[in-house]
């Protein structure tokens, strides 16, 4: 969609809001339900003969208006236009989009460096459904064509870039363009960069999912997610459908946190991005380091992908400790301004050990094929002055 405006303009400027008073900031509609003036004005919204308000369940002042602002964000310069419906989490918005779109039988197909959570979701629930997973190599675009090609019944193709928790990388276009060939929806979680720093839609990704309680909302005081879709039908037939009847809806409060949140979204984004980098290139050069991951290092696999398809490599980055576990634990016990906190996308920063809690339970083997070794260190790098994320890293490395 053309805007009028820039992005950063767009984030900042209220949602927009229909009705016969004019407050300056988005009210909170806390109210489960709507009133009808007449019962042929009710009779006309339940047949869905005319647009309205009925329950919050259904669609609310607040998550409708947040979510417009998300689509128009992912539209942003671009063609057409984009719907979105707001979730209770991101894992909502994940589990109701799949149910939406597929079938009993059908088949997905994706990475095997998933966000955790997905990955269960897909194995455990959706698989007790009909509903299998078959995880490759997502960088290996001719397998993927190949396996699509081969398997008629895998109806969605699934992916995340950058991803937990060594930054790598797949090719939107690429991926975008073999699914059109076979006829297979693409998904992608878009969490890690926002639509600020990457754009799916630009190589026609069909439906985008974020969590938007980490970068989007920013401020780590709200749960809550999105479904981003371009075509209208889907996304108001069984979209609507699925989130309805489910109720994974995200309640007012939520949408109306995270409506304050995406006002900063592009200073946040920006300070994040040149924070990271900074930190990245002093842990490059610091001699208890063995390995950095960071997207905006020359050094990293996925630095030249990045940076086609990414406006900035993000807040994200890990970094190997020498000396393993007992070096990663000594690490975490010495840190003193950083919060060790299990999530990421926040304004302070965010720093976690996997192998000694978020990982604690996988198998060593498995957890290593994925990057997770044991003196990986995660950071979610905030938007603080530099010197004092440094000098807390500094010290509990000495
Ligand atoms: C946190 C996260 C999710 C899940 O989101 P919730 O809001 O916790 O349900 C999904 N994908 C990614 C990449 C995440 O970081």
């Amino acid at each position: 969609m053309k805007e009028k405006i820039n992005f950063g303009s767009l984030c900042v400027k209220k949602e927009k809001f229909e009705g016969e008073i004019r407050p300056h900031q988005m009210p909170l509609f806390a109210t489960s339900s709507f009133e009808f003036d007449t019962i042929n004005q009710g009779i006309d919204i339940f047949t869905g003969k005319n647009k309205g308000l009925v329950y919050s369940r259904y669609a609310n002042p607040n998550t409708t208006a947040v979510a417009d602002k998300i689509a128009r964000m992912e539209m942003f310069g671009l063609k057409g236009k984009a719907y979105a419906y707001l979730t209770s989490s991101g894992m909502s918005a994940i589990s109701t989009l799949l149910l939406g779109i597929l079938n009993k039988g059908d088949k997905i197909l994706t990475q095997g460096n998933l966000y955790g959570g997905t990955t269960e979701l897909f194995l455990k629930t959706l698989g007790r459904l009909g509903i299998e997973t078959i995880f490759t190599d997502l960088k290996n675009i001719n397998k993927v064509d190949d396996i699509l090609k081969k398997d008629k019944k895998i109806k969605a193709l699934y992916f995340e870039t950058p991803a937990n928790p060594t930054l790598a990388c797949v090719d939107i276009e690429a991926l975008s363009t073999i699914a059109k060939k076979r006829k297979v929806k693409t998904v992608i979680d878009n969490t890690f960069p926002t639509p600020y720093l990457q754009q799916p839609f630009k190589y026609n990704v069909d439906f985008i999912i974020h969590s938007t309680t980490k970068y989007l909302n920013g401020h780590g005081n709200s749960i809550a997610g999105v479904i981003v879709g371009r075509d209208k039908k889907i996304m108001e037939s069984a979209v609507w459908q699925t989130l309805k009847l489910a109720g994974t809806n995200a309640s007012p409060f939520e949408a109306w946190i995270l409506g304050n949140g995406i006002k900063t979204l592009e200073v946040r984004m920006d300070r994040h991005c040149k924070n990271a980098q900074t930190i990245a290139e002093f842990l490059m050069g610091h001699k208890k380091v063995k390995q950095v991951n960071y997207n905006g290092l020359p050094t990293h696999p996925d630095h030249a992908l990045a940076k086609k398809q990414m406006k900035g490599f993000g807040g994200m980055l890990s970094f190997e400790l020498k000396g393993g576990l007992k070096a990663g634990i000594k690490f975490m016990n010495k840190i003193k301004f950083c919060s060790l906190a299990p999530t990421l996308g926040d304004v302070d920063t965010l720093i976690l050990h996997p192998a000694s809690s978020s990982h604690i339970n996988v198998d060593k083997k498995l957890r290593e094929a994925n990057g997770i070794t044991d003196g990986l260190i995660r950071l979610s790098v905030g938007i603080e002055n530099s010197m004092d994320i440094i000098q807390d890293l500094n010290q509990a490395m000495k």
